[in-house]
């Protein structure tokens, strides 16, 4: 029988990637839900490719209300999560809460709530499948090394989340503070939509994903380590209680851990183009915590919980619209973040209320600090 997907921010770089695999097998895989923030006219050029998929664009009237229903209506039997930002916990939760598995690359969902998402996965009796490259290698290298239930978690003992460094590795902290958004935006191995660029070239990126391992693998915060790998083929590894390091290598291309996830749990053949050795240099390096103090930030927010990781999200995400609208610096983000975290995010039990509260809490603390600027 056909997987009915549904694709959510289907017009972006995620979601141009998942319809190149879902187009690649018709007869597994039909889109029954394309949805996107504003762009009608992509969004109208895909229904020809896609005509039987109900089209949904979110920034309408009410247009988050409608994205939302269309996922409870259709009830997909997975979801490709590749809304950009915060906005897309809410559809992450619909979409397990109509009974979808959940192919996830908004990083933001398990970020900012992951422990309430991954309760309402397990009730609904549903798989979450990270598709955040770095994730989608621990996932799987979990599977083969410490079981399919985590039964056997304890011969691990770090995960090594690989980082390209970005655009400004080799930068001093005097030539950052000149760079310029076009700078930023030019990421030197993976294609990505603007907001992820950004985080990767102030290694808020990496950040997000020491937070999303810590919670989606439960893993305690000191065991999440991060390595510089600028040719992006490594995506990441595991290191068991016997010192052996096992690792994923694959293109960096953004299809491969899609297509792990939309056939998931069976390893089917794919026609995507394989890593050849003939011409390849890997390279790995300590990251620099002085010049890129997101990461430092975040190992912190990882480690209080709470509602710490949701702060720092949407402190990022504010300061990071701010310099793509050119209203501050590059290292302004940084310290923007920095200053948001000192406040007392410390939290019980999170509900997504209290979530949604904090998010727009974080916000509002920091478009009224830029206004003062
Ligand atoms: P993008 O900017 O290219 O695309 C975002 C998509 O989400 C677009 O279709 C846009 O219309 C839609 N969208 C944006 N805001 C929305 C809103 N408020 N409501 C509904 N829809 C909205 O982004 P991307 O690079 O594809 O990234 C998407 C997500 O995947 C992010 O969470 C990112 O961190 C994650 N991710 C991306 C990559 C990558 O290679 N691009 C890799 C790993 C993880
Ligand atoms: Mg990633």
């Amino acid at each position: 029988m056909k997987k009915r997907v549904a694709v959510l921010g289907a017009t972006g770089s995620i979601g141009k990637s998942s319809l190149d695999i879902i187009s690649r097998d018709r007869e597994n895989f039909e889109a029954v839900l394309l949805t996107a923030r504003s762009s009608r006219d992509k969004l109208e050029e895909l229904s020809k490719q896609f005509p039987s998929a109900v089209r949904v664009l979110a920034d309408e009237t009410d247009g988050k209300e409608k994205l939302l229903s269309a996922i409870t209506k259709i009830k997909p039997d997975i979801t490709i999560n590749g809304i950009s930002g915060a906005a897309g916990l809410e559809p992450s939760l619909a979409a397990i809460n109509s009974g979808s598995h959940l192919a996830l690359a908004n990083k933001e969902t398990i970020v900012m709530a992951g422990d309430l998402v991954i309760r309402a996965a397990k009730k609904k009796n549903v798989n979450i499948i990270p598709v955040d490259s770095e994730h989608s290698a621990v996932f799987h290298l979990l599977r083969f090394f410490a079981g399919q239930d985590g039964e056997k978690k304890e011969n691990v003992s770090e995960i090594i989340l690989t980082a390209s460094g970005g655009p400004f590795r080799n930068f001093n902290v005097k030539d950052m503070e000149k760079v310029t958004v076009k700078d930023t935006l030019s990421h030197p191995t993976w294609s990505m939509g603007p907001k992820i660029t950004i985080d990767s070239a102030s290694m808020a990126n990496k950040g997000l994903e020491i937070i999303e391992a810590c919670v989606f693998f439960n893993m305690p915060s000191e065991k999440i380590k991060v390595v510089i790998h600028p040719q992006s083929i490594v995506h990441s590894m595991i290191r068991l209680r016997n010192g052996v390091i096992y690792a994923q290598l694959s293109k960096p291309d953004m299809r491969h851990p899609i297509h792990d996830a939309l056939y998931w749990p069976v390893t089917t053949k794919s026609t995507l183009e394989p890593i050849c050795f003939d011409s390849l240099t890997l390279e790995f390096s300590k990251p620099d915590t002085e010049k890129f103090p997101m990461l430092t930030y975040a190992w912190e927010a990882a480690r209080l919980g709470g509602l710490y990781p949701c702060a720092y999200n949407a402190a990022n995400e504010t300061a990071v619209k701010a310099f793509l609208e050119q209203k501050i610096k590059f290292l302004d983000i940084p310290k923007i973040t920095e200053h948001i975290m000192r406040a007392d995010w410390s939290c019980g039990s999170l509900d997504l209320e209290t979530v949604l509260k904090a998010d727009a809490d974080a916000r509002q603390r920091v478009e009224c600090g830029i206004q003062k600027l």
